[in-house]
């Protein structure tokens, strides 16, 4: 893979919450990793130039909250092509938080086992796009044992699906399984507020609490949300991820944003979607949230891709989400849409717009040009060899 220059660029936006805006106008990608961030004059012997035409790059985002089954394919709406779609949005890698929505899922312990072995296994070899699902997200069920998770996490499986939606549910027993998947080696994952597909459970704040699991999924509802007062309590009675989800509250998504916030812990903050569910395929749902929180949280948008980037990486352990030397070359190209608010990307943000996407491209392949879900891009970026 030959060595890639892109040069003039507009916002360089890290993905990094601690330092969310790079000083840089061209980055130098190398065996589809980035080499170097900085002047274009530094870097000769590119094979391929791509000029941006000043627009801006941010990361590939992470959806850190999908619920795939296998394919390509949403039952739960039966539509085709739901992860090239939200490539097409900017999203990049997505998290799975449990294969929930397959037809006849099972629910014995063997059954969650090979269930979430054969998961992990498929979507580690299926890059729709180049889209990185991580999946094999088990959704604990009772009955099942620190043995069982430990088979799990020898065998490759890396993620807990959200507690909360299968049998587990009692304070208790919440609290032994996040704690069997963390020996395990399982990052692991709450269901927060009112059930959400049948036979979930209300997970209120004394379990969710209780759980410490490593991210609290969707405190703005999935989609019910808790009272927003609650909301506070789960936040300051845990150390951990939170999650705001496009399928929730938004209200309460701008509510946990804001205690956030004033806790001076907006590396806390992470984003997912929480779809595919009853509401649908959100292809540009990550960045519909950045818009909200943006828009009408104030929030600055270096640290809202961050939330959807290096902030979701660093609760997960995962290398995407960030633009950093040697990290892998996952670049969104975003301008301001054509005849919207905002001078550039982040001013579109601010004015609660969808940036349009000019070009995405994941481990230094270029995946698409323009994009087919958002609104055209006033300034998009041009290749040449
Ligand atoms: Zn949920």
């Amino acid at each position: 893979m030959a060595r890639i220059l892109v040069k003039g660029l507009g916002l360089v936006f890290s993905g990094d919450v601690a330092n969310p805006r790079l000083d840089a106008e061209a980055i130098l990608i190398d065996e589809g990793r980035i080499a170097g961030i900085g002047r274009a004059d530094e870097w000769t012997g590119a094979a391929t130039v791509i000029d941006a035409h000043g627009c801006a790059v941010m990361p590939g985002l992470i959806d850190n909250h999908v619920h795939p089954a296998f394919g390509d394919w949403t039952p739960r709406q039966n539509q085709l092509g739901w992860i090239e779609a939200m490539v097409h949005g900017g999203t990049t890698t997505l998290i799975s938080a449990g294969e929930v929505h397959l037809p006849g899922r099972p629910k014995d312990p063997v059954g969650v086992k090979a269930l979430a072995i054969a998961a992990q296994r498929c979507f580690a070899a299926f890059r729709p796009m180049g889209a990185r699902v991580l999946a094999g997200a088990p959704v604990p069920e009772r009955g099942m044992t620190q043995a069982d998770y430990d088979e799990m996490g020898a065998a490759g499986v890396r993620l807990l699906g959200e507690i909360g939606l299968g049998t587990i549910k009692d304070l208790a027993e919440v609290v032994e399984v996040a704690a069997m998947a963390r020996k395990a080696g399982l990052y692991s994952m709450i269901h927060c507020g009112g059930p959400s597909i049948a036979g979930s459970n209300l997970m209120q704040r004394e379990v969710v609490i209780a759980a410490d699991a490593d991210i609290v999924a969707h405190i703005n509802g999935g989609p019910t949300s808790l009272p927003a007062a609650e909301l506070t309590k789960v936040i300051e009675g845990t150390s951990r991820a939170i999650e705001v989800v496009h399928n929730g509250n938004p209200r309460n998504a701008l509510h946990a944003m804001n205690v956030l916030r004033e806790m001076g812990r907006l590396d806390r903050l992470v984003i997912g979607t929480d779809s595919p569910a009853g509401s649908g395929v959100q292809p540009l749902g990550v960045m519909r949230t950045i818009s909200l929180l943006c828009s009408l949280g104030d929030l600055d948008p270096g640290i809202a891709i961050a939330a959807a980037g290096g902030n979701t990486a660093h609760w997960r352990n995962i290398e995407a989400g960030r633009i950093a030397v040697g990290a892998p070359a996952d670049l969104v190209f975003l301008d301001a849409p054509i005849g919207g608010a905002g001078r550039d990307a982040a001013e579109a943000f601010t004015s609660g717009e969808l940036p349009g996407i000019g070009m995405v491209m994941v481990d230094g392949e270029v995946r698409t040009a323009r994009s087919r879900n958002t609104p055209p891009a006033a300034r998009i970026p041009e290749m040449s060899r």
